[in-house]
């Protein structure tokens, strides 16, 4: 493992709108070892970085993204061996480091194989935290059954089945995910706005179902992320004692206070929708057009009722719901965070800081302190002056994670 030393380099910090000025920064063993406001000599040996006027951030940790997915075109998974799908996702998995997203929250398909791969630094990739296959309902987001009686499912050793039904049916299936190693429980506790046949207003999962799933992943010491659109559906699984709503369309403003009360996150993932009625769906897709369609309708709703959620004082996570769309430029979502009302800071927050605490991984990752895991990225221009400059990954000069360089675009 390489030692760094980070030169003349201005800090942003979760903490503070205001940079910390010139520091020099010593990495060794992977670790941020010291920060200094005097420039030394005795690093010479080292890997020598002159951030000259650049900043230097925590890297980044996107609470929503699907390393794995490629769309989500099912039909590819009929026909394509599945040996591609795990090429393809180096691919990805490189696009999102150079993005400058060191640790994702996969929230579905990546399993413990991938994690593993991740940790012995096979390719450069983003630290994971996996729930590998979410749970769904019969005939729900997620359950892949079509009207030709095809169900388009896949399993393989290490990745299971994602429907259930029933308190024993979803104990069952909880189990069967811990058993496969996951960090947390993703369920899908509403319809989906892409998937053919559901309708995001209806919830999915009833009470006790939800109960179920919770206690036993509790039991486990794990938390669960719900996809959820439906209000209906938001407020059963904020009484359920899920941890994090993902999409949260339909949320108002009681439903807010429920989940501010509740110190539950919110990882509205608006970019996904923004990208998608801009680039549209290929030709291909039969139900591009109804996609289209419930899209549009929705995506205005959602910014509105998103900013009733800030405006309750709900916690954010940023998720850029990656897989759905294409990889890299997942920190675009920090803009439409600051678009429905947080301050560059809190969207920040939201990608940095934030995300770690959901793992209680908060004295490791999501700043630049010492003792900290060196992960960590440089950009050019100030994000707190122009938060929409972290969209560009081309202002991504570098990116290290764990103490290896993964990118650095002055030298390679
Ligand atoms: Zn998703």
């Amino acid at each position: 493992m390489s030692s760094i030393y980070i030169k003349n380099v201005n800090i942003i910090n979760p903490f503070s709108e205001e940079p910390i000025p010139e520091r020099h920064v010593l990495i060794e063993n992977g670790k941020i070892k010291s920060m200094h406001t005097k420039e030394s000599s005795l690093y010479k040996d080292h890997i020598v970085i002159d951030g000259e006027d650049d900043y230097l951030l925590p890297g980044f940790i996107d609470s929503h993204s699907h390393i794995m997915a490629n769309g989500f075109h099912k039909e590819d998974v009929m026909k394509d061996p599945l040996a591609l799908h795990f090429y393809d996702a180096i691919a990805n998995m490189k696009a999102t480091i150079d993005a400058g997203v060191t640790t994702v929250r996969d929230t579905g398909l990546a399993d413990i194989g991938v994690k593993m791969a991740q940790e012995k630094k096979i390719f450069p990739a983003p630290r994971l935290n996996i729930s590998i296959k979410p749970l769904a309902i019969t005939g729900g987001h997620f359950d892949h059954y079509l009207n030709s009686g095809h169900d388009m499912e896949i399993t393989y050793p290490g990745f299971p089945a994602g429907t259930c039904d029933g308190v024993e049916g979803v104990l069952r299936k909880t189990r069967e995910v811990i058993r496969a190693r996951a960090d947390f429980i993703k369920i899908m506790a509403s319809g989906g706005i892409l998937s053919p046949y559901t309708s995001p207003d209806f919830a999915q999962f009833n009470k006790k179902e939800l109960k179920t799933i919770v206690d036993e992943a509790e039991n486990n010491n794990l938390k669960v992320a719900a996809h959820c659109h439906s209000l209906e559906g938001i407020e059963r699984c904020a009484k359920a004692g899920i941890k994090s709503i993902e999409h949260g369309t339909f949320i108002d403003r009681n439903a807010a206070q429920l989940l501010a009360k509740k110190r539950m996150y919110l990882t509205p993932t608006l970019i996904v929708h923004h990208v998608l009625i801009k680039e549209g769906f290929p030709a291909w897709d039969g139900f591009a057009e109804s996609k289209i369609k419930k899209l549009k309708e929705v995506a205005k709703i959602q910014e509105e009722n998103i900013a009733i959620a800030y405006e309750e004082g709900v916690n954010f996570l940023m998720g850029s719901d990656r897989g759905v769309i294409d990889h890299g430029r997942n920190l675009g979502e920090l803009k439409q965070l600051v678009d429905v009302g947080l301050s560059p800071l809190e969207a920040i927050q939201a990608g940095t800081i934030e995300g770690a605490k959901f793992f209680n991984q908060e004295n490791i990752l999501g700043s630049i302190e010492e003792g900290k895991l060196a992960d960590m990225i440089i950009v050019k221009e100030n994000p707190i002056e122009k938060i929409e400059s972290l969209a560009d990954s081309d202002n991504v000069l570098t990116v290290i994670q764990d103490g290896r360089i993964l990118k650095h675009k002055p030298i390679f």
